[in-house]
Formats: C-alpha cells, sequence, structure tokens
C-alpha cells in the first residue's frame, strides 16, 4: 500500500558515507514479515526440524549463488562478508537451540528461530563497541533470510534494478548491497543503522553517497519518488521543490570541486617544498578498507588496529585465521608496508569472556599488551598469525601500550620463541620482521630513550597518550575541553620522543587522530615526525598542506610554540599562521573566542 506522497519533506539521519545525490528512490523489501507462532503436535515435530533444516540449506544455496554472481570485481573484494553469512547459518548455538527449542517447546520453526534470536540479541545488545554492536544487523539479516525461507516468500530481485535509482531500506544487510549491480545505485538511505554499520563501511569505501539512521524513511518514501540525499550533512529531501534541488546542486558544485582540488593531492608525494619526504600512511580495522586507503593515496597501513577480529564472536580467533586475514592485508597492500598492532582490549572494549574484571578503572587496567602478557596462549596464536603471513609481503608488529622496557623485552622474548617453533617446523616467515612499540603512556616517552635501543620504530598514539598525560578521559565529554592536543605538555613529550628516536636512528610515527588535522601536521611535521598514519579520507588533505609548506617554516613555528604557556595560546598561534600560509582554507582565530 503506497503512503501519502511526501512533498518538499525533510528528514535527517546519520551521514555516512559523503556526497550529494538527486534520484528517484527504489524501495527494497519494504514490509517486515509478520511471523506465524504455533503450538505443534507431537508428532509434527520432526517435520518441523526438517522444515527448519531445508529453509537453512536453502538460505546457504542462496549465499552460494549470490557469491558466484558477482561480476564486477570492485564488489567482489566485499564478498567475505557473505562468507560471515554463510558461517552464521552454521552456527551451533543458532541450529541447535532453534531445533531443541521445537522439540522442547513443540512450536513451529518461526517461533522456535524467533526465541533464539531473542537470546543472542540480548547477548549483543550488552555489548559496549559500537563496531560490534552493529554486527547484531549479520545475525538479524542472516535470520530474515531464513525466514523469507520458511514461509516460501520472494526475496527482493535487486539484481534486475534499471537505470539509477537510490536504493531506500529499513536495513541493507551485505548480502542486498554485494547483488547490486553498482552502476545502478546513485545512494542508499535506510531507516537504521549507525556510522559503523555494513552499509556505512561500504558505501563508504565503494565511494557511494549514503545516510542512515533516517527512522522513518521507508514510512514516508514511495518507489519512484525522487529524493536529494546529502551523505555529508545526513539531510534527505522528499520530492524536494524545484529550488530546493538547486540549492543543493550548487552545494553539490561547490564540495565536488573542492574535492576535486584536494584529491588531485592523493596521488602526489608527500614532500615539502624544501625537498623534506614523510610517509603518509592509513589506520584501517579491515582489509577491505585497502581500497579507500589506496585511492586517498596511502603509502601503507600505518596502524592495522586487530580488534574487530575477536570482538563480534563467542570463540577466539585460530591461528589460521589470523594468518588468512593479515596475508590478505600483507598481499592486498604490496609493496608497502602494514603494522599489524597486537591485540588492544580491555579500556572501553572487553572480549566477551573476558568481562571487565571489576575493575574501577578499566582505561588504568588489564588493556592491551597486559591482557596479553597474562593470556599468553590468545598473544602466541596472534603472533604466529602475523609471523606466518609476513611470509607474503611487507609486516612490521607494533606493541600496544607499552609503559616499561620489561613489557616490551617480554613481548619480544615470546615473539622469539614463536620465531623458533616455526623455524623447527619449517614454516617460513620474515626473519628480520621489525618490532616497535606504540609511545601512549607518559612512563614510556619519558623512558624512550630506553626503549629506543629496543624496538625498530616508534609509533606514537595520540589518543591515548594525551588521555593519559593530561589525565583527561578520552571518552568522557564532561572533560573533553581539557582534551587538547596542543597542550604545552603534549608538545614537550613529541619532542622528547623524537629527540630519543633520532639518537637512536629509528623512525618515529604518529597514529593519532591528531595527525589528520592538517594543522597539527605541519606542527608535527615541525617537531620531526617521520611517518603519518590517520584515516584514509584525510589523507589528500594533509598531503596539501604538507606539499604547500617547507620544513624549515614548520621548524621555526614549532620553535615560537615552545615560548607559550597555555594550549590556547598555542591553538591560535597555530591557527592563525594557518590562515597566513593558506589564506582560503582556514579562519583566523580569536584567542578571548578559544578560552571563553
Ligand atoms: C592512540 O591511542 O592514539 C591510537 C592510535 O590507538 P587507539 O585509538 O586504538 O587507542
Ligand atoms: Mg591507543
Amino acid at each position: 500500500m503506497a503512503v501519502q506522497q511526501q512533498v518538499n519533506r525533510f528528514i535527517r539521519g546519520i551521514g555516512a558515507s559523503p556526497g550529494i545525490i538527486i534520484g528517484k528512490a527504489y524501495l527494497v523489501e519494504r514490509f517486515k514479515v509478520r511471523l506465524p507462532e504455533k503450538q505443534i503436535e507431537p508428532g509434527q515435530v520432526e517435520e518441523e526440524v526438517k522444515r527448519f533444516l531445508n529453509a537453512i540449506q536453502e538460505s546457504r544455496n542462496q549465499l552460494t549463488e549470490i557469491k558466484e554472481k558477482i561480476l564486477d570485481p570492485q564488489v567482489r573484494q566485499h564478498s567475505f562478508i557473505l562468507d560471515v553469512h554463510s558461517m552464521i547459518l552454521d552456527d551451533e548455538m543458532l541450529l541447535q537451540d532453534t531445533v531443541d527449542t521445537i522439540r522442547k517447546k513443540k512450536v513451529n520453526a518461526e517461533w522456535a528461530l524467533d526465541l533464539t534470536l531473542e537470546k543472542l540479541d540480548t547477548a549483543f545488545k550488552a555489548i559496549e563497541d559500537e563496531y560490534l554492536r552493529e554486527r547484531r544487523s549479520d545475525l538479524h539479516h542472516v535470520s530474515a533470510r531464513i525466514f523469507r525461507n520458511l514461509l516460501g516468500k520472494k526475496h527482493d530481485d535487486i539484481t534486475q534494478i534499471k537505470g539509477k535509482v537510490i536504493i531506500v531500506a529499513h536495513d541493507l544487510s551485505p548480502a542486498d548491497t554485494l547483488q547490486m549491480t553498482l552502476k545502478h545505485v546513485a545512494g542508499f538511505i535506510t531507516d537504521i543503522g549507525g556510522k559503523v554499520s555494513h552499509t556505512a563501511i561500504l558505501s563508504r569505501s565503494l565511494g557511494i553517497p549514503a545516510v542512515v539512521g533516517l527512522e522513518v524513511a521507508t514510512s514516508l518514501i514511495n518507489g519512484g519518488d525522487l529524493l536529494i540525499i546529502d551523505g555529508e550533512t545526513g539531510e534527505v529531501v522528499i520530492n524536494p521543490m524545484e529550488e530546493v534541488s538547486q540549492s543543493f546542486l550548487e552545494r553539490k558544485r561547490r564540495t565536488k570541486s573542492i574535492e576535486r582540488e584536494v584529491l588531485k593531492y592523493a596521488s602526489l608525494p608527500a614532500e615539502t617544498r624544501d625537498g623534506v619526504r614523510v610517509r603518509l600512511q592509513a589506520n584501517i580495522e579491515m582489509v577491505d578498507e585497502i581500497s579507500s586507503a589506496k585511492m586517498h593515496g596511502a603509502e601503507g597501513i600505518g596502524l592495522y588496529r586487530t580488534e574487530i577480529l575477536y570482538l563480534n564472536r563467542k570463540d577466539l580467533p585460530t591461528e589460521e585465521e589470523h594468518f588468512q586475514i593479515y596475508r590478505r592485508l600483507a598481499e592486498n597492500i604490496f609493496p608497502a608496508t602494514a603494522t599489524i598492532r597486537t591485540l588492544d582490549v580491555g579500556g572501553d572494549k572487553f572480549l566477551p569472556d573476558y568481562s571487565k574484571n571489576n575493575e574501577m578503572n578499566p582505561a588504568l587496567g588489564l588493556r592491551a599488551i597486559r591482557f596479553s602478557m597474562k593470556e599468553a596462549d590468545i598473544f602466541r596464536t596472534q603472533l604466529r598469525g602475523i609471523l606466518r603471513a609476513s611470509a607474503h609481503g611487507k609486516l612490521r608488529i607494533l606493541f600496544p601500550m607499552i609503559s616499561g622496557i620489561e613489557e616490551i623485552r617480554q613481548a619480544k622474548a615470546m615473539l622469539e620463541e614463536e620465531k623458533r617453533s616455526l623455524l623447527k617446523g619449517k614454516i617460513p616467515f620474515d626473519q628480520g620482521i621489525e618490532v616497535g612499540a606504540m609511545i601512549e603512556i607518559p612512563s614510556a616517552s619519558i623512558t624512550a630513550d630506553l626503549l629506543a635501543r629496543e624496538v625498530n620504530f616508534f609509533s606514537i598514539g595520540t589518543n591515548d597518550l594525551i588521555q593519559y598525560a593530561l589525565a583527561v578521559d578520552r571518552i568522557n565529554e564532561h572533560v573533553s575541553y581539557l582534551y587538547e592536543p596542543l597542550h604545552p605538555a603534549i608538545l614537550r613529550i613529541i619532542r622528547g620522543v623524537v629527540q630519543s628516536a633520532n639518537q637512536h636512528g629509528i623512525p618515529v610515527a604518529i597514529c593519532g587522530e591528531m595527525a589528520a588535522e592538517p594543522a597539527y601536521a605541519l606542527v608535527l611535521l615541525g617537531l620531526g615526525l617521520d611517518e603519518f598514519s590517520m584515516n584514509p579520507v584525510s589523507i589528500p588533505k594533509v598531503k596539501k598542506v604538507l606539499r604547500m609548506a617547507r620544513f624549515e617554516e614548520t621548524r621555526s613555528l614549532v620553535v615560537q610554540l615552545f615560548q607559550f604557556a597555555t594550549a590556547s595560546e598555542i591553538e591560535c598561534f597555530v591557527r592563525n599562521w594557518m590562515v597566513k600560509r593558506f589564506p582560503e582554507d582556514f579562519i583566523q582565530c580569536d584567542i578571548e573566542e578559544l578560552e571563553a
């Protein structure tokens, strides 16, 4: 049934993938399926179990078929998500629990599956990490498929889309997204989802504008409605009036020209006017982000966070799983290098069976390398996976939350033991694999001269360094005004770390968010950083300012910064310096306003 047509109706969601697009709406699966709940006779039980298992098999076949039909190579590289869905279909808990419920409670398969999902859902909701909570959607997509098969409902045939459309859905499963022929999809909008939902991640890396979390999109929009979507601001206009369309088109022209201008820098070397060359790399959490990293001009992966491998599952990843994922990483980024950071759980991310241990201050508790030392088997499994993958490209290992020499020595000793065991088993790996320490704890920065003797490189994690040095919880909005990257203490710490590294001839990278801010990047350049790692999208704009600046002028800028006593003065001085150097891109700073 069509809803009343909306005219010039504005709705707002979460901008998930930037870009402004005008196009016709194509609705995917408008209505949710109503599930029949029936009690069954004892004699029907086995028949019902069989019906459930058949629906599972049918779902498996459909996923295999979808995978085989993906022709677009850009889309194909994301098809591992379909493997995740197939794995869910094989999940013991999902299958056994549902079958047990059919048998014990004598209910139909739909009802039994729904009860199992409720249990799984409760477990997922308890997860604090936003990314992982979002992975619940994988479970929902898979179960929607099973329900449709149980009910004999047809699946939307989105392979048949004609023309170029904006897909409107309650939620889009990765299987849906992957089935679409990209040339027919101008954008995506969904009722639910956040910035890290699969639709968001996929659309970002495919460069398709998307708005998620609109709540009411599918109830207000009819197929064929004209839509404008702005994937940056999260705005959507249904059947816009002519002048509204024109103003969006004007905005699109402006942003496109800025993007084009900045993207020109992606493929150019990160070199200053006076010939100082630095390395701009990408921070990623999934191998499929490599395409975006390359597109934005990353010269390698400076930080591969590995937590995601552990967090959305009941069991722990096996050595083989680690190996396969890191191998894909190494092969896809080759000949450039990828830096794999070992597990950094604790703080605000926890493994399901290793809850907070009732820690009063989890950020100061059993986090990162401390957790790895305690759970040595988990750590060794990961180390072996990384080592084995190192035979397939250029990898480096980075240990997080190092607070002193003993920790780094202990971690290295365990790595050496795993190397020896691989040698014994004649399993190939890179024997010269480099090892680095994250500098994100004040004690590590103060003893950087000692630590520099133990490792091949440093990577400064300013996200945590600022938190620990200034005693400002990085996720607490009440003290966020104190979270100041240009605090005199932070500048002094970074200067000291660089000096120690230089004295011992090892390179220093920065992989905290600070590196992604063009003005800060120039300060970091002047402080002597060699490598900058950041979210892929920020690389071109940082490259632009680096290429327009002279190293010598950033050095004198930094000398001046050390004369100021407060973070606000430094911030203002830097911003006004940027206004002088890049008048079109920066706005004048007024110290009184900043301090107010
Ligand atoms: C950091 O602390 O700066 C960092 C890069 O690591 P994470 O944000 O994952 O703690
Ligand atoms: Mg950190």
